[in-house]
């Protein structure tokens, strides 16, 4: 039982306005992983308040970059030590499998790495001769005080995408992560105490929807850092737009593994079983249509469907387990809905269904599903589904398969698969996402990630990410 009953604000521990506090339950058994205070609007104003003082006069945004490298790669170093607890964690908090978990842990370490590394390239300061006569200071300047905004699916991971660049620019942060993962949230408090953060730079605050509505809609916020579903990114940037408050968003995802004629089934099925039911397959990210050749669609049919069955199922906890349980009954419920959404739409299913496993009814468990005979316009293959549920989609020509794959309100990822790995590059750019694979080559979390469409908009990771926390300023001498 882990106890968290204070916020961390501003830096320092402190008691909440209200002695609300959030429940965290295993979505395995039901058993409660802890407590942790529960932010209130109060709690969100102070933290804002500490975050605003800081960044006007607070030392943080005046040291140079490289003394914030420092620290930062001070935080990474701790960070890192605790990555085997933290994994625990997380995967008790969530149900996130454990072999995700410490995977994304260490990983995490190299997405910081990656923003020092564009920390280090990046001209904060440059003077160049004018184009009439004279010279100009370009500098990099801190966007101010910064909101960010998680999801529950891989929290640290998210929350570090846009804490490091933050801090690296010089900017000062208030992130709410969600009440599914409010102990590693405020866990994360520890380590930046520890790590030397100066007054006010930091702050954690979790809480709900409210408390994440009132946060960004704060006058005294600057720029918004979200990741979360595409309908919460849609209401954020409306609120934004109001005040200009910049913003980064990395919403939802439907994206499309194209699997060509020449193929290696064998190898196209070792790449999804992690790119399509990766983390429960609650990620942004997953491979969730399969677009498969018409002359070969039986046999891609039956070797998604024996891969889902594959899959072991159950205890999130135990290192053998692939497939873990839903974050929340209702997010299981929601699953199973659109399983029942798609037999209604006249899709086949192949394996999985409504049934909860057997033996795991004490928690939000779903079976890995696989509807054959999809068509691109069912719900089935346009939403979201956010969990293990794949669509295999069949097309005649790779024309039809690109028609297909780009057909989405979404634009997050993607893959080909073919023997032909150049082929497979000119694929990959006529493909209408922000990231892509070929022959499930591993992403790069130094590389911008980030949606086209309604996926997102801005990049995290790198050079790239970095340059969200920064305004230009020109200055004619
Ligand atoms: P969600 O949008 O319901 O919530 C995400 C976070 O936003 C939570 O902290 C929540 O409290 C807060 N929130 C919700 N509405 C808000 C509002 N109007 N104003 C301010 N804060 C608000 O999403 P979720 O169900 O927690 O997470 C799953 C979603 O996140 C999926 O759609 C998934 O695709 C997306 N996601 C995207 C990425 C990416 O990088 N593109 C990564 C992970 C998850």
């Amino acid at each position: 039982m882990i106890t968290y009953d204070q916020l961390f604000i501003g830096g320092q521990w402190t008691a909440p306005a209200s002695p609300g506090r959030i429940e965290v339950r295993s979505p395995h058994d039901g058993s409660l992983v802890g407590h942790a205070a529960e932010a209130t609007t109060a709690d969100v104003d102070r933290a804002v308040a500490a975050a605003r003082t800081a960044f006007e006069k607070g030392p943080w945004p005046r040291m140079t970059p490289e003394q914030r490298q420092e620290v930062v790669a001070r935080f990474d170093e701790l960070h890192l030590a605790r990555a085997t607890e933290i994994a625990q964690l997380i995967t008790a908090e969530n149900g996130s499998p454990y072999w995700f978990t410490s995977m994304l842990q260490i990983a995490v370490s190299g997405q910081t790495q990656g923003y020092l590394q564009g920390a280090r390239e990046m001209a904060w300061e440059e003077r160049r001769p004018a184009t009439g006569g004279g010279e100009t200071v370009v500098r990099h300047e801190p966007v101010g005080v910064v909101a960010a905004v998680i999801p529950w699916n891989a929290p640290h991971q998210s929350a570090l995408a846009k804490l490091i660049p933050a801090l690296l620019a010089g900017c000062t942060v208030v992130l709410k992560p969600s009440p599914e993962t409010a102990l590693d949230g405020l866990l994360l408090g520890e380590i930046f105490a520890e790590a030397g953060f100066p007054e006010g730079v930091v702050s954690i605050v979790p809480g709900g929807r409210e408390i994440g509505a009132h946060l960004v809609s704060h006058p005294d916020v600057d720029k918004i850092a979200f990741t979360g579903s595409t309908g919460a990114g849609r209401a954020i940037a409306g609120a934004a737009a109001e005040s200009f408050k910049r913003i980064t968003l990395e919403l939802g995802g439907k994206s499309a593994a194209i699997v060509l004629e020449d193929a290696d089934l064998d190898a196209v099925m070792t790449g999804l079983k992690y790119s399509s039911f990766g983390n429960n397959a609650e990620a942004c990210i997953a491979h969730t249509r399969i677009l498969a050749p018409r002359s070969r669609y039986e046999e891609v049919v039956a070797a998604v469907a024996a891969l889902a069955e594959s899959l072991t199922v159950g205890d999130p906890s135990d290192p053998e387990t692939f497939i873990g349980p839903m974050v929340r009954a209702d997010q299981a419920e929601r699953i199973r809905s659109y399983i029942q959404l798609g037999i209604k739409e006249g899709a086949r299913l192949v394996t999985g269904g409504l049934d909860v496993p057997e033996g795991l009814e004490g928690g939000h468990y779903v079976q890995p599903s696989v509807f054959a005979d999809v068509d691109n316009s069912m719900r089935i293959a346009r939403e979201e589904i956010f969990g293990p549920v794949l669509v295999v989609i069949p097309f005649d020509d790779e024309d039809e398969a690109l028609r297909i794959a780009n057909d989405s309100p979404y634009g997050l990822g993607g893959a080909v698969w073919t023997a032909d790995r150049e082929h497979g590059l000119e694929i990959a750019r006529r493909v209408r996402t922000g990231t892509f694979q070929v022959n499930g080559a591993a992403l790069d979390m130094q590389a911008p990630f980030g949606g086209f469409k309604a996926s997102g908009l801005g990049r995290e990771f790198g050079g790239a990410g970095l340059r969200h926390y920064t305004e230009l300023k020109a200055i004619a001498i």
